[in-house]
């Protein structure tokens, strides 16, 4: 076994198994993607390190745990339509696009948007694509989604994201309640097209900047 290989397994079992995610299907695609892949190349040896890593443009690539965390409170289904918003490295999107039938990812930022496409095709996740854009829109011409994934934390949760989700489809987005302090929102569309709101864990993301989100530049920029 060399070192990322054992890293990996670490990851799987303590950062991941030991705290609660427990989906098959999430832990297979956790084991499946190379994170080291997605990683600044000084920065391979941490990739399965229990954190957020740096990427390009003062962004990051999130904790592995809430990577799974988020897939597995989405319950992304085989056969499901997913939408990300914050492709970032690519990561997140290509760990979902081991649980779903395509995954569109969107990132506002247009040269990290070209660097997660050409990751994609070259280690050949053929069902995720990336859009440079605004992703607290969504992405209305694919809509409805039966899961929608957001990896930045915004002011509140975007009607435009509530109205795309498909009848019995998941949000998962990181809401600022008070300045500083952020939680993790589970929103389910029921079948009467009503909408129910859980709150699932206290994160720290970087911002949500757009149109439905923050305005313009904020703190971390
Ligand atoms: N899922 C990523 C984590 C990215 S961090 C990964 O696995 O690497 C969050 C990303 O959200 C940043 O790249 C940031 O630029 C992006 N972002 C912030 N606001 C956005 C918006 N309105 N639309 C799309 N992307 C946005």
């Amino acid at each position: 076994m060399n070192d990322l290989t054992l890293a990996r397994q670490t990851m799987l079992n303590h950062h991941l198994l030991d705290r609660g995610i427990e989906d098959e299907r999430v832990l297979a695609a956790m084991e499946r993607v190379p994170r080291e892949e997605f990683v600044a190349e000084q920065a391979r040896d941490h990739a399965y390190d229990d954190r957020p890593l740096p990427i390009e443009e003062g962004q990051t690539i999130s904790q592995p745990y809430i990577v799974a965390f988020m897939a597995q409170a989405a319950a992304v289904r085989e056969g499901d339509r997913v939408l990300e918003i914050g492709a970032g490295s690519g990561y997140g999107a290509a760990v979902l696009g081991q649980l779903a039938a395509r995954v569109d990812t969107i990132e506002r930022i247009e040269s990290l948007a070209a660097s997660a496409a050409k990751r994609m095709s070259r280690l050949d996740y053929d069902n995720v694509r990336v859009h440079a854009a605004d992703g607290t829109r969504g992405l209305r011409e694919l809509a409805p989604f039966d899961a929608i994934i957001v990896t930045a934390a915004g002011p509140a949760v975007p009607d435009a994201l509530r109205e795309q989700l498909a009848i019995g489809g998941r949000l998962v987005i990181p809401v600022e309640r008070r300045y500083g302090h952020q939680q993790l929102v589970l929103v389910t569309r029921e079948d009467d097209g009503s909408f129910t709101e859980r709150d699932l864990l206290g994160v720290a993301f970087v911002p949500l900047v757009g149109e439905h989100g923050y305005r313009g530049a904020t703190r971390s920029e």
